[in-house]
């Protein structure tokens, strides 16, 4: 072996060395392109990560990405709902990004085996997500691949922002041409942006898209823009065509579809930023689960509700003025006129007849036809047009994307 190939080859098995000597790898937790993800304890120390190992042998391009979403994940890192980077590898065949370890899995996991979420639940991802969000655009950063694949759960079930790799950072009006994301997600604008020559390019709103994309999903389990011919769907996302038509959304309440239309909005200068979108009325609930814990003790049966509620009132009558018991009263009422005001939302007991002729229109019905579909076929099944959570499973990898480059999506 020529002395040069020699030198070559020692800074990777340096590399390979010091990764392995530190590391104890272990089972496959994820695939991507390029990149296999294991999990790894550090020997010193006992603790978990996540290895994102990535072969930049046969494409040299790789190498170039993977120190750019190095440096990205360093621009974003200290936010609590931004996966941590916590050693970097490198090697001209291998680098070895070493991340906290999620041990939830990814959300898109979760997701399918669940269904669908609830609105709470909803809003609970939905605020993390775009809290994270928050800080990579503040950071002049665009992600473009924000997907349920891309967003992992940690143990205590918070969301984790990963996957950078397609992440850029934008001086201030900087626009983008690239086709890249994935074909479900993708905003209208990513698409003309490759069809129209004189098309200005796009920027940060493809995030605040596939955040729309994101949240229809998680309410509904199936995704806005599905069509089975992909020219079609991505005719859909062109012209923005969803609707809320799924016997899903007959339970779901008004605030959370506002939303989603003002995310999923075609002109990306009348869609919601993600300040905007943090500022919607479906976050605005008054009292969050944590500020009200310490009131929960309480309310936890009708009737010790009921005599807390009017121990209180006792309270406020027979004492001089106490903000502390006023203050607590006040929430106790809050709490009251938000339970009444969703007592519509409750669903209608059972109906035989219903049940018997369409039985897929009642909630609980389609749960355990959901579930059940999922445990025996491991993926969803069709139910008829335009319902088919299957789609869930049909996005092809992002690399796919680049044959759509020539591809004239006009009719
Ligand atoms: P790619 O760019 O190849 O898609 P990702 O960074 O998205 O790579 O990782 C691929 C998959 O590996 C993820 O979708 C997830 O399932 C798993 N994974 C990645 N990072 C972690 C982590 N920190 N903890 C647990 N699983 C992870
Ligand atoms: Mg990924």
């Amino acid at each position: 072996m020529a002395k040069d190939e020699v030198e070559d080859l020692l800074p990777d098995k340096d590399a390979a060395k010091e990764f392995y000597a530190k590391y104890e790898p272990k089972e496959i937790l994820g695939r991507g392109v390029s990149s296999t993800v294991r999990r790894c304890i550090e020997k010193e120390t006992g603790v978990e990560f996540a290895a994102k190992i990535i072969d930049i042998s046969a494409d040299g391009d790789n190498k170039t990405a993977t120190m750019e979403e190095v440096r990205i994940l360093r621009l974003v890192t200290g936010h609590p709902y931004i996966i941590q980077l916590h050693d970097v590898f490198e090697s001209s065949t291998f680098i070895f990004l070493v991340f906290e370890l999620c041990k939830n899995g990814e959300l898109f996991d979760y997701l399918t085996s669940v269904v669908t979420l609830s609105e709470k639940k909803t809003r609970y991802i939905m605020r993390q997500l775009l809290e994270a969000l928050q800080h990579v655009h503040r950071n002049g950063i665009v992600h473009r691949d924000l997907k349920p694949e891309n967003i992992l759960l940690d143990d205590s079930m918070n969301i984790k922002v990963t996957d950078f790799g397609f992440a850029r950072v934008l001086k201030p009006s900087e626009k983008l041409y690239e086709l890249c994301g994935t074909p479900g997600y993708l905003a209208p604008e990513v698409l003309k942006a490759n069809m129209f020559e004189d098309y200005p390019g796009y920027s940060h709103e493809v995030d605040m898209w596939a955040c729309g994309v994101i949240m229809y999903t998680l309410l509904v389990g199936c995704p806005p823009f599905w069509h089975r011919k992909q020219m079609v769907m991505l005719r859909n996302i062109m012209e923005g065509k969803y609707s809320f038509t799924s016997p899903e959304w007959a339970d779901i309440s008004e605030e959370p579809k506002d939303l989603i239309q003002k995310l999923l909005v075609v002109d990306p200068s009348q869609r919601l930023t993600v300040n905007d979108a943090l500022e919607h009325p479906f976050f605005h609930l008054m009292l969050w689960d944590q500020d009200i814990a310490p009131l929960k003790k309480s309310l936890s049966s009708t009737s010790r509700k009921l005599s807390r509620i009017s121990q209180i009132v006792m309270e406020i009558k027979a004492s001089t003025f106490d903000a502390r018991k006023k203050f607590k009263f006040a929430i106790l009422c809050v709490l009251a006129v938000i339970r009444i005001s969703r007592l519509h939302f409750t669903p209608e007991p059972l109906a035989v007849e219903c049940g018997r002729g369409d039985p897929y229109r009642i909630r609980t019905l389609r749960k355990v036809i959901d579930g059940c579909a999922f445990r025996v076929y491991g993926h969803w099944v069709k139910k008829g047009e335009g319902q088919n959570r299957a789609a869930l499973f049909e996005n092809l990898p992002k690399t796919e994307l680049k044959h759509l480059y020539m591809i004239n999506l006009s009719p």
